[in-house]
């Protein structure tokens, strides 16, 4: 009798056998970085493999095993092993091997210094394909949890006295081991006795690594534990053992840099990324876009130096609608350039009266105020001193300029190309790719981590990149 449905036979033999090339439609992710992976040299990778033994997974294979995880949200090797036997995208990448988690957890593990060499590669292919625009720079991090829990991060003091609950809990262990042991032989007889059961086990492998913590944690440091590298820092009003995501991109969204640090103000990174960015793309952007967490009056020098152009505003610029409000505030003060005074609000004039080195924030000032203070009506509004003072950083015409650049529309429209271009990698990174905490642990390790997620974000790009020229 004829039938209404197609076969629905497993066990239907096929007369050619398929292909993995028929796994997965022509315009899919996969074939990209399969495409890109094979152009990238891994004859570093291949050089550690003996030819004794069992054959090797190829490195390219395991490598673009990996970036399509990270491109696809699949960041443990447990879960990408179980999709090499039943994703077809997977098995179309692994060529139908069946690699098992250890092999690719090593693999990511043992060449996770590497990454960062594929990641300069990956801004190679999209600079050829024409889609890095240098000229504008936008730079931001986010901080991305480390895989350790908080409360295990602890100062000298609080090691201290764990570690005294620990031998406590020890103690009281053995104790019962002890009476365990006495039991048995009275029930069994010859028992070996020396069985030392698993949580004095387990309580002893903490106590040897807190001796070692202990051994080397300086007055006032605070270490985690879990991961040494990571450090509380603080995201979205709370304090957690996070690693500080940094990252530039081209005015077209391209990651140009990426590494993490664990260092909770972005002031000092400003720097690295536009070495990094000489260094590994020989380019010197004229233009660069950051918050007001970069600004520095040693950045705003290190940029004038170098003959770059800043669009980056400092915090009291942010506050400055606020700090208006206020009739005393330093905003309200107006500066004089041309003789070097400022005039306060009763239009006293304040004149130069000595220099001031703050040691703390490694800053040179210039101290101005005036003799008017003291017979001042507002003076109590004003100052609780004898006299106003105001500092002027040496370097403040060049945090003034900043802030000009930034008033003007064309500044205006150029900072605010940073929502269009940085800040949705990070958005989509932790909402659509729901990547939250780092899978593996220390600096190194999470910094190559990391550079795995940026090819991967990379390779997202190329691919819409062109799908959209397939539609025109
Ligand atoms: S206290 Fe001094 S600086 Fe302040 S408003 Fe009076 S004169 Fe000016």
């Amino acid at each position: 009798m004829q039938s209404k449905f197609k076969h629905n036979a497993n066990e239907q033999m096929y007369l050619l056998p398929l292909s993995v090339e028929e796994f997965v439609p022509e315009n899919h992710l996969s074939r990209l970085i399969h495409e890109i992976v094979e152009k990238f040299d891994t004859s570093n990778i291949e050089s550690n493999y003996s030819y004794l033994g069992q054959k090797s997974y190829h490195p390219k294979c395991l490598l673009q095993l990996w970036i399509y995880g990270y491109a696809t949200g699949t960041y443990s090797g447990r879960k990408l092993a179980t999709k090499c036997e039943s994703d077809t995208a997977y098995m179309y990448l692994a060529n139908m091997h069946k690699p098992d988690f250890r092999t690719l957890n090593d693999f990511r593990k043992d060449n996770i210094e590497t990454f960062n060499k594929y990641f300069i590669d990956i801004v190679k292919v999209c600079n050829e394909l024409g889609m890095v625009n240098f000229g504008v720079i936008a730079i931001d991090g986010t901080k991305i949890r480390a895989n350790a829990a908080t409360h295990r991060s602890k100062d000298k003091e609080g090691y201290t006295k764990w570690l005294d609950r620990i031998n406590k809990q020890i103690e009281e262990l053995h104790k019962k081991a002890e009476q365990i042991n006495a039991e048995e032989d009275k029930l069994y007889g010859n028992k070996r006795g020396d069985e030392i059961p698993k949580a004095l086990q387990k309580k002893e492998r903490l106590k040897s690594k807190i001796e070692k913590v202990l051994a080397k944690i300086k007055d006032k440091e605070k270490i985690n534990l879990t991961d040494e590298d990571a450090k509380i820092i603080k995201s979205h009003g709370r304090h957690q053992t996070n690693y500080n995501a940094q990252g530039s991109v081209s005015s077209n969204g391209i990651l140009l840099t990426s590494y993490v640090c664990t260092s909770p103000s972005d002031k000092e990174q400003l720097i690295p990324h536009l070495e990094t960015l000489e260094k590994n793309h020989a380019l010197k952007p004229e233009n660069i876009l950051a918050d007001s967490g970069y600004s520095s009056y040693d950045n705003y020098e290190w940029l004038d130096k170098n003959n770059i152009t800043a669009y980056m505003p400092d915090q009291q610029f942010e506050n400055s609608d606020n700090n208006a409000q206020k009739p005393y505030h330093p905003c309200n003060f107006k500066y004089d350039e041309k003789n070097d005074c400022y005039t306060c609000p009763q239009g006293d004039i304040l004149k130069f009266h000595h220099h001031y080195q703050d040691q703390r924030h490694k800053q040179q000032t210039k101290v101005y105020q005036t003799t008017a203070c003291k017979t001042c009506v507002v003076h109590s509004l004003c100052t609780s001193a004898t006299y106003r003072t105001i500092h002027r950083e040496l370097r403040e015409h060049l945090r003034q300029q900043s802030r000009n650049r930034l008033t003007t529309p064309e500044g205006k429209q150029l900072y605010q190309q940073r929502q269009y271009t940085i800040e949705p990698i990070w958005g989509n990174l932790k909402f659509n790719r729901k990547f939250n905490m780092f899978s593996l642990r220390g600096r190194k390790k999470v910094n190559g981590e990391f550079n795995l997620l940026s090819i991967a974000e990379n390779i997202l790009k190329v691919f819409n990149h062109k799908l959209k020229l397939q539609e025109i």
